[in-house]
């Protein structure tokens, strides 16, 4: 995501916040500056608050996890909760559609794209006669550091 791209999330979550009758306050305004720099993969919302508190920010964690919350129901940031019940944030944007593989051992979090994914989801729900707003795949399993040769395209 390139710095266009956050403007352009900064700028449309500034936008649906005041839509939605909330005050741009500093704790709302430091969640969205800090999501806009560092928010472009699932981050802990104890990860968030604690990058916040080393970069001098002054929110409270109920704050952080309160905003967080409503940027989530606002649709600019999706959370994806693991198997043992920790919620991760990051923001959605055009630009950072990706996925995510979950390590089983280590619970490490990587972010994924791969475009003939993309083709076979679309192609999916077209066959399920069906039409996307949005889709989240997630991958879990162990790394094994052995890569394929991608597929040649037909
Ligand atoms: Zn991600």
């Amino acid at each position: 995501m390139d710095a266009a791209e956050q403007d352009a999330w900064r700028a449309l979550a500034t936008e649906r916040v005041a839509g939605a009758g909330l005050r741009l306050g500093a704790a709302r305004v430091e969640v969205i500056e800090f999501l806009a720099r560092e928010g472009q993969c699932l981050l802990g919302a104890s990860d968030i608050v604690a990058r916040l508190r080393e970069q001098g920010g002054r929110a409270g964690q109920a704050s952080v996890y309160r905003i967080l919350e409503e940027l989530t129901a606002l649709g600019l940031v999706r959370r994806l909760v693991d198997e043992s019940g920790i919620a991760r944030f990051e923001i959605a944007a055009p630009g950072s559609h990706h996925h995510h593989f979950i390590d089983d051992a280590t619970g490490e979090v990587a972010p994924f794209s791969d475009p003939e994914l993309e083709r076979a989801v679309e192609a999916a729900a077209a066959r399920a006669g069906f039409e996307l707003s949005s889709h989240e795949i997630v991958l879990r399993g162990r790394r094994t550091g052995t890569r394929s040769a991608a597929r040649s395209s037909r």
